[in-house]
């Protein structure tokens, strides 16, 4: 049975079924551990339906966004969720109480309790006004940028259909777009920052209520820090600055001279290879049989995995009239399936859904089946965000097939932008902790604060007159800083682990990959430190853990001619 003959059903969450909410108090008076044991497996048979039909629901709706049917499903799990949440908590606190605690622990994770708890830590029943302020920003936000429609070449164009003019290898083309854009967000200044404005206010009225001065142990706990805090982000940031600020500037200047620019500007910095970027020669099947021979070489269980996915169309992945923009990859827990959404535009793009989000199906399709438990397999991004961007390097030896005369073009410039990502998802980290530290900060403020951290984390950029990014509002664009603070940390402490499994490779490969697997199976039952020393790695902020990646990925990118890119 594949995913078009998967069957939906509303799981009814207002109210919830009372044999379920009744669990938490079940539990407490169960006479003994396997009583308690089978209890709380009633209530993750819950959990995991509920996800199967909640996700099944937004993958239909994501294909085919006219239909009214599945719109409607998932606005009403979007309403109602937070009510499952509840549950959730009351789950955790009621398994926390029991006399059980070790059981439970060593049944299901040494990490269990302690995300519950920050998971707690993060909610109270009092902020339910506070969190249906914030969503509507997020909302406000979310239509603003995705409703813009920016007059450009004669039509009207979303930011993703303006990308490929910020990259054209014309000078003129790349600086009207990047005006064009600048121009749409200075017209809406005002209103960008009205949001963020009240979206910083009322994060911090959250944290106040919750007991704390400011909003950062409420960001850290929400994104489920369980092993680090701010002072070793800080200490990571450092690093990025000693270590990789500099290899980030050299890169840039090697590729103007490249691409022959005298004063570069940020409209220069986009194109990668003046005579375009390295984009794969064939139609969406070829591409297809090509990624299946590919995971069938690299191992038993990758080809297994990948065969499972194309047996039961797993993958969505052309573009369509009515589908909605981006990727993803989600899993549907009651068919130990993972998902692949994407959106395929005959870029690089295309072959990286076929290495990213495949990582991420690895581990899913993997863990489904090794871990009973849906909380064994309940991962932090910083995690999933190593599986996948691992899988990318991993695969290296392989591009050639799909890139043929472009494939080192194609790996100079997916490691030079692995490296490039670094300081700037830093300086995004570091700006929001200086907004939420100073949440009295204006609007004005905030920009300075921003064009300051630039000079720290980009000091070349020039923005020649761009309006809007020049005044210090990039961040406005970043979707992540208003949706999801403090995320974005976790991709560059992945990208640094993945980096570190690509210099590995480099070595040894079957070491490599070995300790892939094994990082891989572990899942989301240890902590971001604990799996890093399970495999021998060293922490990324630890001092001195990047400059010897930079050193390689300096000397790999030196060795490759790119003389005809
Ligand atoms: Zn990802």
């Amino acid at each position: 049975m594949g995913f078009k003959e998967y069957r939906y059903s509303r799981v009814q969450l207002c109210p919830i079924d009372k044999n379920i909410t009744d669990i938490p108090a079940r539990i407490e008076t169960a006479a003994d551990y396997n009583e308690a044991l089978k209890l709380y497996g009633e209530y993750e048979t819950f959990r995991e339906h509920l996800f199967t039909m909640y996700n099944l629901a937004y993958f239909r709706y994501t294909i085919n966004t006219h239909d009214e049917f599945y719109a409607a499903e998932v606005e009403y799990y979007d309403m109602n969720l937070p009510k499952h949440d509840e549950l959730a908590n009351a789950v955790n606190a009621a398994l926390a109480a029991c006399p059980w605690r070790k059981e439970f622990e060593k049944e299901i994770s040494p990490v269990f309790f302690k995300n519950a708890e920050l998971k707690a830590k993060a909610f109270s029943p009092d902020i339910m006004e506070e969190l249906a302020q914030e969503s509507r920003l997020q909302t406000a936000y979310q239509k603003l940028m995705a409703g813009a429609r920016i007059p450009f070449d004669g039509r009207e164009l979303t930011f993703p259909q303006l990308t490929p003019y910020k990259e054209s290898p014309e000078r003129e083309i790349r600086k009207a777009a990047f005006f064009a854009e600048g121009g749409f967000l200075e017209q809406h200044a005002q209103e960008l920052d009205g949001i963020y404005d009240e979206l910083v206010k009322v994060r911090t009225r959250i944290a106040q209520k919750l007991g704390y001065d400011n909003f950062l142990p409420v960001g850290y706990a929400r994104r489920t820090r369980n092993c680090y805090g701010p002072k070793e982000v800080a200490a990571f940031r450092r690093q990025v600055v000693k270590d990789i600020v500099p290899v980030n500037n050299e890169l840039l200047r090697r590729q103007h001279e490249r691409n022959g620019i005298k004063n570069p500007t940020a409209y220069d910095r986009t194109l990668i290879c003046r005579h375009g970027n390295a984009a794969p020669k064939d139609t969406p099947e070829v591409i297809f049989e090509k990624g299946a021979h590919m995971y069938e070489a690299m191992g038993e269980k990758t080809g297994e995995f990948f065969r499972f996915m194309r047996d039961n169309q797993l993958f969505d992945v052309l573009s369509k009239d009515g589908k909605a923009n981006g990727g993803y990859c989600e899993m549907l827990p009651d068919y130990k399936a993972p998902f692949v959404f994407a959106n395929f535009n005959g870029t690089s793009g295309d072959i990286e859904v076929l290495t990213h989000e495949c990582g991420h199906a690895f581990e899913g399709y993997l863990s489904a089946r090794n871990y009973p438990h849906f909380a064994q397999r309940d991962i932090t991004m910083d995690i999933a965000e190593i599986h996948s961007m691992s899988m990318e390097f991993f695969t290296y030896p392989y591009m050639k097939d799909f890139f043929t005369e472009d494939t080192d073009k194609f790996i100079y410039a997916h490691l030079s932008e692995a490296l490039k990502f670094l300081p700037y998802g830093c300086m995004v980290d570091h700006f929001q902790e200086e907004v939420y530290l100073h949440p009295e900060m204006t609007p004005a403020q905030r920009r300075e604060k921003w064009l300051e951290l630039e000079k720290v984390y980009r000091p070349d950029i020039d923005w020649a007159d761009i309006p809007h990014y020049g005044t210090g509002g990039w961040w406005q664009r970043q979707l992540h800083i208003y949706m999801d603070p403090f995320y974005y940390i976790d991709y560059c402490l992945a990208q640094s682990v993945a980096l570190m499994f690509w210099d590995a490779a480099q070595k040894d490969r079957k070491g490599a990959w070995d300790k892939y697997m094994k990082l891989i199976s572990y899942s989301g039952t240890l902590t971001f430190n604990d799996l890093l020393k399970a495999v021998g790695f060293r922490l990324p902020m630890e001092e001195g853990a990047l400059s010897g990646l930079a050193r390689s990925a300096m000397s790999f990118l030196d060795g490759i001619d790119t003389s005809k890119f």
